[in-house]
Formats: structure tokens, C-alpha cells, sequence
């Protein structure tokens, strides 16, 4: 039974490439090092591999796999390679918008940056013209295979494959990328022969959008792509993951390739059906288990599924986890700390790798050969399924309790807007951030010891306070219209509230990674979710007693609680959803009474949840947008609500976001230069809007100039009146300098903007 993945996740157990790349581009690591260290985490996750048949290869990766397939096709932008620099440099000029060699110069505009497909990793999107030639630069891959054949591995190197790679980018002339299709296959063949060559048996090649809708000219691409790469001498593995193949199913398994993966979770309904119209000659390998969440697999249930398809299909089964496990932590072991029970019911990536394992040996020795742990794996879903810490009465009769009217605003916006105007008593243009203020190291520490329980209760809080009153009077300074507290007791946007709230769980060392360097570490939502008590309450009022300007108080939406959360696979999503929207409107409310009157709800990412295939679109938004009115809207008309979104790009679902009935919604534009604004051409947004005018995942201090451009821009599309000025997401990244000076560029941009 050959078993494999999909691909490993790079950042290390404790972070460790994050480490050395911070290291490196601050100028204290050489080189040398940073490609070390890469080396080291590549061959420690080939040796956790080694129950495997075969290892990945090509998954590893400094910054994002796409913008490393844009160096293998030579697709680099000019702006990369301008000023003088190695090719590494080239690579972090466009991840990032500066490379080590830029340290004393300004950088250039970083790629723009955008979610991949339904997850929260965030690519760099490839750039195209009409003019984009491609040419191979195999290096990266064919070193690490080499590195992988030198360990003693059979390796299978992972790319993406032609057409999804084109449906990713974009053409920055608005030229029609896929002419470039001709140009690009033939470096896919050499590529592919490349690898071969190599010593490489098979290849698996990426072409996840094989789970969306696709009109007749995506598949015509795909066809001829596949026809014209069936000649390759390496065999070829198509993975599809992240959905069902429905429409496609026929199409993708009539492709000319050797086999087929298909994620088995998501799309489990549809394997009978793949079974039956397989070609005979070709290997399926089915992603049984989940890699996109961190339940331990029941292993006994998938082998009562299993063991018939093994017999069937013989060596043509391959097992996998359903998708790379890029998308969940790396290794539960770590995880001391947590509750055991909880910890029992949990799996990571490590953890996958050895179920793949159990299952394998299961189904070509027998069960007996892992009895032991089968019956582990069979208490802890046991466990998991009867435990009294899962299910609250009180929390599923209030969402049965929820009515619609629950969701509405008092009056409409028209006449909020009046009210809310006289109590605010803001100018033309108004600036404001949103949220976060740089985490120094400070910072930092003083959570970090108050978790050890080193620093007491009252020594943490005045050390928060003397935080925010700096970040208080510094917005004073600088003369920012709506303040913000600045966050420093939050580690990160979800897991802040999860701590705060009953049915979450967390790690220590959950990363996942967000984007480059950055992770996220998701809390894990085991139990019906309720709010024991206020959270914000007293950052927000204290704030608020610094100033005579608005202090906006600072929630994470329920959507965004959910997305950016491991979620149960117990329930539907939309169920743990209403228990999260019900907790953060008591909050909304709580705020409310002790007297905040601007309040933000963070829905960065209620966009990523939207499912891949545009006919399961309604009924997201429906729910989640129905959960985001439950916290948001029970609130008084004068009271003003944002909210803010990052890399939403909503043109498909702007009445939704409409639908929300945000008075001010704050967004992501600055580095796709207001192009996510098209939108507004056509659709005529009815509140009002921050577009982000400061790209705060670059370190670049964006000039008066181009703020004030970047409005103008706006205004074309969005009465002057109802516009803000803002940064496009929390400055919790940036360190203080870089993060005052723009933000005074950005109040000057906004006096300018008033004066004309
Ligand atoms: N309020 C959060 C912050 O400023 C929002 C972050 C986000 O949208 N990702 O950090
Ligand atoms: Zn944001």
C-alpha cells in the first residue's frame, strides 16, 4: 500500500525557519546559515517521513511555494532583479518588498498577496503581461532532490501544475493570460524531464482547481496541458484537494496522467463514483485523512471503509492525508501543557504521519499487526464523542433562542449616520488604524511572563496600561481622528478571544503558517462555545479615559472566530458559528454600556471561508453574515460599527458585505493600487468605507504623495464623505519608527485630501 503526502509543514516544530529568516533579513544571519537551517528542517521532515513510501519534495519552501514556482518558470518581475543582488535577494523583493541587500535602501512594491484557495496561507500571486516568457530554472527542485536522494529517500517531487498556476497569477496589463499557456507547457516538459532524469519515479502536480467551477476554456487548458505532458517519461500524480471533483470527476480522471489524488475528506460522498470510472491502468490515491483539521482519524471506521477498497484496487490504492499538512501544526507531543483529555483527541501533522502508518500496516498485514494501537486510537474517539465537556444545554437552547430581529440595526444608515455624526463629530477624511500597534519585545515578554504566572495580575495590567497610554498619546501626537488602544494584552486576534471564551482549547506550539515568515496558531473550538464574563471591557474603557476622541473598541467577528479556529467536525459549521456570534455580542453590548461608541468587529477573514465552488456560496454567506449581524447589530443607532476585512477581494460578494450593515467597513487595497476598488464601479456601496492606504506587511513607508493618490483614486468611486483613511490591516508587525512615520504621512495626506 504506498503511502505518501502531500506535503509537510515548513516552519519547524518551534518555528525555527521563522527564526532564521527573521535573523537573515535583519542582517544578523549569514546566507549561508538561513540555507542551513532550511536544510536541516527539509531532512528532519524526510526523516519523519520515513514510514512513507515515498517523500515530498518541492514542498519546502523560504517564503510561499508559488513564488518559487514563479522563480522556477522564470516568471520574475523586472522590479526583482533592478538593483543589484543575489537571487535570494531577487526573491525577497518581491515576498516582501525589500531583501537583505536592500537594508539601507527603500525596497519595491512586494507582489500582492493572497489567500490560497479556501485556507488562511496567503501566496504571492504571479505576475503576467502579454509579454511573459517563461524558462526553466530547476535548481531549487533538483537540489532537494538531490539532498532527499542523498538521505536514502524515494522522493516525489510536488508542483504546481501549469493551469492552476496560471489561474493563480494575474496579468497586470489585463491581457488574457491564458495565451500564455503555449509558452508555459514546454517548460513544464522540460521541467518534468528534468526531474525524471533525476531520478525522480513520480511527480505530483497541483492542479487543485479541478475542485472549482470551471468553464470550457479552463478545461480545454488542462486538456491540452495533459495531453501534451502524457509524453513526459516520469509518471504523473494530478492532485486535486480542498473539495468534491462533481462536474469535473469524469474530465480529471479521463486526463492523461498515471494517477489521480483526491481529497477524501471533503470529498468522500464521490469515491465510489471515482472507483468505478478509474481507467484501469491508473493509481488512485485517496487523502483519507484530514488535513485541513486536527481531530485524530477514527482509524477503525476508515478501515471498515478501506479494507473492501484494498482488496479492489490492490497496489493501485495509494493512501495520504487528504491535502499537504502545510495547514495544520506540526507535532502534538510538543503540547504539555494542554488538557490530556483534549490533548487525546488531537492529531498533527506528525501525528497524520502515523496513522498513515497504522493504516497501512492494517491493511496489508491486518489489523492484528497494530491492535495495540487501534485500540488507542478507539478510546480516544471514544472519549471524544461521549465527553460531558462538549455539550452545554445552556449555550444550544440561546441559539435556538436567536431571532432575526436580533440582527437588525434600530433605524437604517441614513439616519444612524446623522447620529452618529453629531455624537462623533468627525472631519471630512477621517483617520483612524486598525487596532494593533507595534508588539515590541516589551510587550511580548510582560504576556509571556504573566502566562508563567512570573508577573501577578495588577504588576501585568500596569504594564498594559503604561502600553496603551504610549500608544494614546502617540495617536494624539500624530492627530489621528478615531483612536484605538493598540492591543498589546492580545497575542493574536482569535486566540485572545478564545482564552477568554468557554469550549476552546489551545497549544503552545500550534503554528501554522499565515504567510513568509508569519504563523498563526488557531485555538481549537472543542465544546459548545460561551462567554463566561467581559474580555475588552476594561482595555477599552481605560483607553477611552486617556482621550476626548472616540476610543474604538476592538472585537474579533464570529466568522472570523470560526475561520481562523480548528472547528468541530462534530457539528456544522454554521452551528458553532451562531454559539461564537451570540458570546461577542454580549461583548458588543458590554462595551456598549460602559460607554466605547465606536466599535470595530474584525471580520478579516470571512471571506476565506467562502467554499470553493460558487454553488455552495448562498448558504456561507447566508449564515455567516446572519452570525456577524447577531454581534454587531443589537447595539444603539449612535453607536458607530466598523468592521475590516483583509484581501477581500468581494466583488462577487459585495451585497453581502453590504448586508452586513457596517457603518464603516475598513479594507485591504494598497497593494493591488485600489484595483480591488473596481467594485464600487458597478455596485454602489451604501456606507462608508477605509480603503487601506498603507501596505503594513512591508516594512515601506508609503509617502504623502501616494496616500494621497491612493484616495483620489478612491474618490472616483466613493463620495468623498463617506471615506476613511486608514492603514490596510493592524500595525502589530511593524516596529515603532517605520510605523510613525507613516502614519503621520497619512495624517498629512488626509489634510491635504480636506484642503482640496
Ligand atoms: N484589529 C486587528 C489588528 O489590528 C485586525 C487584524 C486583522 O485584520 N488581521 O491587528
Ligand atoms: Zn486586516
Amino acid at each position: 500500500m504506498p503511502t505518501h503526502i502531500l506535503g509537510f509543514p515548513r516552519i519547524g516544530a518551534k518555528r525555527e525557519l521563522k527564526t532564521a529568516l527573521e535573523a537573515f533579513w535583519k542582517g544578523d544571519l549569514p546566507a549561508q546559515e538561513l540555507a542551513s537551517t532550511a536544510q536541516s528542517l527539509r531532512r528532519a521532515h524526510w526523516a519523519q517521513q520515513r514510514t512513507l513510501d515515498m517523500v515530498s519534495v518541492g514542498d519546502f519552501s523560504l517564503y510561499d511555494h508559488v513564488l518559487d514556482m514563479s522563480f522556477t518558470l522564470g516568471n520574475i518581475p523586472s522590479r526583482a532583479t533592478a538593483s543589484p543582488g543575489s537571487e535570494l535577494d531577487a526573491y525577497f523583493r518581491i515576498a516582501r518588498g525589500r531583501s537583505a541587500a536592500d537594508r539601507s535602501k527603500d525596497g519595491v512594491n512586494a507582489g500582492e498577496m493572497t489567500k490560497w484557495l479556501d485556507t488562511n496561507y496567503h501566496y504571492i500571486v504571479p505576475e503576467f503581461t502579454k509579454d511573459t516568457t517563461f524558462s526553466l530554472n530547476a535548481d531549487r527542485l533538483l537540489d532537494q532532490l538531490a539532498e532527499a536522494h542523498k538521505d536514502g529517500r524515494q522522493a516525489k517531487p510536488v508542483i504546481i501544475g501549469p493551469v492552476t498556476y496560471l489561474w493563480l497569477g494575474k496579468a497586470k496589463d489585463d491581457s488574457d493570460k491564458s495565451k500564455l499557456l503555449p509558452r508555459l507547457v514546454p517548460v513544464y516538459e522540460q521541467l518534468l524531464n528534468a526531474l525524471h532524469k533525476a531520478g525522480a519515479q513520480w511527480v505530483q502536480i497541483d492542479e487543485p482547481i479541478l475542485v472549482t467551477e470551471l468553464d470550457a476554456s479552463w478545461r480545454a487548458m488542462l486538456e491540452a496541458t495533459y495531453n501534451r505532458l502524457a509524453s513526459s517519461p516520469v509518471k504523473s500524480l494530478l492532485a486535486t484537494y480542498f473539495g468534491t471533483l462533481e462536474e469535473n470527476l469524469d474530465f480529471a480522471l479521463g486526463l492523461p496522467t498515471n494517477g489521480i489524488h483526491i481529497d477524501a475528506v471533503r470529498g468522500r460522498s464521490e469515491v465510489p463514483q471515482i472507483v468505478d470510472a478509474l481507467p484501469g491502468d491508473k493509481v488512485l490515491s485517496l487523502g483519507v485523512i484530514d488535513g485541513r483539521n486536527i481531530w485524530k482519524s477514527d482509524l477503525t471506521a476508515l478501515l471498515d471503509w478501506l479494507e473492501p477498497l484494498a482488496t479492489q484496487l490492490g497496489d493501485r490504492l495509494w493512501l495520504a492525508p487528504s491535502c499537504s499538512l502545510l495547514h495544520v501544526p506540526v507535532d502534538v507531543e510538543l503540547e504539555d501543557a494542554m488538557d490530556a483529555e483534549i490533548r487525546s483527541w488531537l492529531a498533527f501533522a506528525t501525528q497524520k504521519l502515523d496513522e498513515l502508518r497504522i493504516l497501512d500496516i492494517a491493511l496489508t498485514q491486518g489489523r492484528d499487526a497494530v491492535s495495540t494501537d487501534l485500540a488507542d486510537n478507539a478510546r480516544a474517539i471514544h472519549s471524544r464523542q461521549t465527553s460531558t465537556r462538549v455539550h452545554n444545554p445552556t449555550v444550544k437552547e440561546r441559539v435556538r433562542a436567536i431571532t432575526t430581529e436580533m440582527g437588525r440595526r434600530n433605524s437604517p444608515y441614513n439616519e444612524r449616520r446623522n447620529r452618529q455624526k453629531d455624537a462623533l463629530n468627525l472631519p471630512l477624511y477621517p483617520t483612524t488604524t486598525i487596532g494593533s500597534f507595534p508588539q515590541t519585545k516589551d510587550i511580548r515578554a510582560a504576556r509571556l511572563r504573566f502566562r508563567k504566572g512570573e508577573l501577578d495580575t495588577k504588576a501585568y495590567t500596569e504594564q498594559m496600561r503604561h502600553q496603551i497610554e504610549t500608544v494614546v498619546a502617540e495617536q494624539e501626537k500624530l492627530g489621528l481622528d478615531v483612536l484605538v488602544h493598540g492591543e498589546p494584552e492580545r497575542n493574536d486576534m482569535v486566540e485572545y478571544f478564545g482564552t477568554h471564551l468557554e469550549g476552546y482549547a489551545f497549544s503552545a506550539y500550534g503554528w501554522v503558517q499565515s504567510y513568509g515568515s508569519r504563523c498563526v496558531k488557531p485555538p481549537i473550538i472543542f465544546g459548545d462555545v460561551s462567554r463566561p464574563g467581559p474580555i475588552t471591557v476594561k482595555w477599552s474603557t481605560f483607553a477611552q479615559s486617556l482621550t476626548e476622541k472616540p476610543m474604538k473598541g476592538m472585537l474579533t467577528g464570529p466568522v472570523t472566530l470560526l475561520n481562523w479556529s480548528f472547528v468541530r467536525n462534530d457539528q456544522p459549521r454554521a452551528q458553532s458559528c451562531r454559539q461564537l456570534s451570540l458570546a461577542m455580542r454580549d461583548e458588543v453590548l458590554d462595551l456598549e454600556k460602559a460607554g466605547i461608541h465606536v466599535i470595530q468587529i474584525d471580520e478579516a477573514a470571512l471571506r476565506e471561508g467562502l467554499p470553493l465552488r460558487k454553488s455552495q456560496w448562498s448558504d456561507y454567506l447566508d449564515w455567516a453574515v446572519a452570525s456577524y449581524r447577531i454581534t454587531a447589530n443589537g447595539v444603539q443607532d449612535v453607536t458607530q460599527i466598523h468592521t475590516h476585512m483583509c484581501y477581500s477581494e468581494f466583488n462577487d460578494i459585495i451585497a453581502a458585505i453590504a448586508d452586513m450593515d457596517a457603518d464603516v467597513i475598513t479594507i485591504e487595497t494598497s497593494r493591488s493600487d485600489m484595483e480591488l476598488l473596481d467594485v464600487f464601479d458597478d455596485f454602489s456601496y451604501p456606507n462608508e468605507i477605509g480603503p487601506g492606504v498603507y501596505d503594513i506587511h512591508s516594512p515601506n513607508i508609503p509617502s504623502v504623495d501616494s496616500i494621497v493618490d491612493l484616495m483620489r483614486k478612491a474618490a472616483q468611486r466613493i463620495p468623498a464623505e463617506r471615506l476613511w483613511v486608514n492603514p490596510d490591516c493592524g500595525l502589530k508587525t511593524r516596529a515603532w519608527p517605520e510605523t510613525l512615520a507613516s502614519l503621520e504621512n497619512m495624517v498629512t495626506a488626509a489634510k491635504q485630501l480636506r484642503g482640496q
